[in-house]
């Protein structure tokens, strides 16, 4: 029986340019307890697709469709059909309670007392997986992490028992570890519950480890169908092979170039917060014209370091030193401005909607001390129209404002910017996260050739492992705040060595059914310890941990050029060794 019957829907927007047709008859269905997956670029029309299902589009767009059908009927929003999106902090109100915004949500639809509410809130809690529901009832969303804000989102959509759930790209900004997390409880909550399940998403992975039919969406149309075999197996569509393609082409291995001089040196950097997050204790070196990635969940201090690199922070305790020379408060800024540059995860956030992408550039030029700040407007302009034909735009561009570009030329324009200085190193921080596969290969193609060109150091901060083994050359694992593994990307990833490594690569989701079906081992809901307390933060999600490892913080074990900061690799542990004795994975 089919929970959700969509057949010949068409979207039109009526603007002041004309009209734009956004959907072209487009038909698909669900089964009952069945999941289906609607899988295509960004600006294929899938988003505007489950909005006009939800009646939830603008005024100007006109909808027509010969059924949007839930079990037979017309669709109630809101009852029959809930949603859960990607960004769960701005779909969750921050000035209330959790508890509060699932009690609420329960009353609207059900005549029940608040006790009755506060009692089945704490159950959909726990039916999500999040441990001690009374408390984190009491919690604000920006009190919980990035996945357990999502596991509320989840328990908020079954809170009004609907048909079918919509998840709009659900995992897309979550980490390996969580993403397998979340893609687990959606698995459960299908069978447990017997709702559907429609899935939205750019990522062949998500698609194949969740998905059992599939429809391939391109300009507004559904280009191709089937069950998640048939597609996966024997696609039809050059568009369909080509989302494919790129979604494998990501999983390769390769290593990049290595240079031997130290440009940038961190020896026991710690910032801790009030909150207690923060790093403790890093030490890296990052070479000349390498690309060094820098993995770990949401949470885990990537973004702290990249901003005391840049500056915006100043560590409380470790020094950091740029080709030989320290960074302190008088060094720092004039090396930084030139030589450390950064691109954001958000190239529209990162630009100012009211300059031109010239305008961008030349500002970002001008803000240079030196010979290039000493520049005519008019020389600005032409190195800035140079870089934007460098990252793949044109002269003209130069006069457009960054509405009328897409999420990839915006990222573009973002680079241009950052290598308008001509920088030594690049820090880009979850920079290709929030674009679809293609657009994402594209930019990493422009990334990886500049680099290349000009040896450029990049220190690639991700979540995302499939891309951080095909570019980067060395590697560094993050987890709490602590360096967990640092070594070469191509031996950390064939062969992880700490367990929090081991379970982030078997997270991590892939565009291939068998792999992707197979049941992997993921971190539990809430994992680690308290923040700041003694003991390796891993241990409580950890399956080695010794009796020491709840008393003291494992220190960093080296083995050439490959370190790792676990008690398994301890002398302690694995007793005196000779020298030259070659370490291997103790587990
Ligand atoms: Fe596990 Fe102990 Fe190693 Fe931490 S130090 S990762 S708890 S074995």
């Amino acid at each position: 029986m089919k929970v959700l019957d969509v057949q010949n829907l068409s979207v039109q927007y009526h603007t002041g340019q004309g009209h734009r047709q956004a959907l072209d008859e487009v038909s698909f269905s669900v089964e009952k307890g069945g999941i289906a997956g609607i899988v295509g670029e960004s600006g294929s029309g899938k988003s505007t697709a489950m909005l006009a299902v939800m009646g939830l589009l603008a005024e100007n767009a006109d909808v027509t469709a010969d059924a949007i059908a839930v079990c037979g009927q017309q669709v109630v929003p809101g009852r029959d059909i809930a949603m859960v999106l990607q960004d769960s902090l701005s779909c969750l109100n921050p000035t209330v309670k959790i508890g509060r915004q699932i009690t609420e949500t329960i009353r609207a639809h059900k005549n029940c007392t608040r006790q009755e509410a506060r009692e089945r809130a704490e159950e959909l809690l726990d039916l999500v997986g999040i441990r001690n529901p009374a408390q984190r009832m009491r919690q604000y969303p920006f009190e919980l992490s990035g996945g357990m804000r999502q596991r509320t989102a989840i328990a908020i959509a079954l809170a009004c028992e609907p048909k079918l759930i919509i998840a709009d790209e659900p995992t897309t900004a979550l980490d390996a570890a969580v993403q397998a997390q979340i893609i687990l409880l959606l698995r459960r909550i299908v069978q447990d519950t017997g709702t559907s399940l429609l899935v939205v998403s750019h990522d062949m992975g998500v698609i194949a480890a969740l998905c059992s039919r599939v429809y391939v969406m391109q300009s507004g149309r559904i280009i191709e169908q089937g069950t998640a075999e048939e597609i996966f197996y024997s696609p039809q569509q050059e568009y369909t092979k080509k989302l494919l393609r790129d979604a494998r082409g990501i999983q390769r291995l390769r290593t990049g170039e290595k240079d031997s001089e130290v440009l940038l040196r961190l020896e026991h950097v710690t910032k801790v917060f009030d909150t207690k997050e923060g790093i403790r204790d890093i030490s890296l070196e990052i070479r000349k014209g390498e690309i060094y990635a820098l993995a770990g969940e949401s949470g885990s201090g990537k973004t702290t370091l990249a901003r005391i690199l840049t500056g915006l922070l100043k560590p409380d305790s470790g020094r950091i030193s740029y080709k030989g020379e320290t960074l302190d408060a008088g060094t720092q800024a004039g090396i930084r401005q030139g030589k450390i540059q950064m691109v954001f995860q958000d190239p529209y956030g990162s630009l100012n909607p009211c300059l031109t992408a010239g305008q961008a550039l030349s500002e970002a030029l001008k803000a240079l001390s030196g010979t290039q700040g000493g520049m005519t407007p008019r020389e600005r302009r032409r190195k800035a129209e140079e870089m934007l034909c460098m990252v793949g735009l044109s002269a003209e561009d130069a006069d457009r404002y960054p509405e009328e570009f897409s999420g990839g030329e915006r990222q573009r324009i973002g680079i241009a910017r950052a290598l308008i200085s001509e920088p030594e190193l690049l820090i880009c921080d979850e920079a290709l996260s929030a674009l679809d596969a293609a657009t994402r290969s594209q930019i990493l193609e422009l990334l990886l050739s500049i680099q290349k060109k000009r040896k450029i150091a990049c220190l690639f901060i991700s979540h995302d492992l499939a891309l951080i083994r095909k570019i980067s050359s060395r590697i560094s694992v993050l987890y709490q705040g602590r360096l967990a593994e640092t070594g070469d990307t191509r031996e950390v990833c064939s062969d992880p060595w700490h367990p929090y490594t081991k379970l982030l690569l078997n997270a991590a989701p892939q565009p291939d059914l068998l792999k992707a079906r197979r049941t992997r081992p993921v971190l539990p809901a809430e994992t680690g310890q308290e923040k700041g307390s003694r003991g390796c933060p891993f241990a409580e999600a950890c399956g080695y941990t010794m009796k020491c490892c709840y008393n003291e913080v494992p220190g960093s074990y080296s083995f050439g050029s490959r370190k790792t900061a676990c008690f398994l690799y301890s002398e302690e542990h694995t007793g005196k060794r000779a020298e030259g004795y070659q370490m291997t994975s103790q587990i």
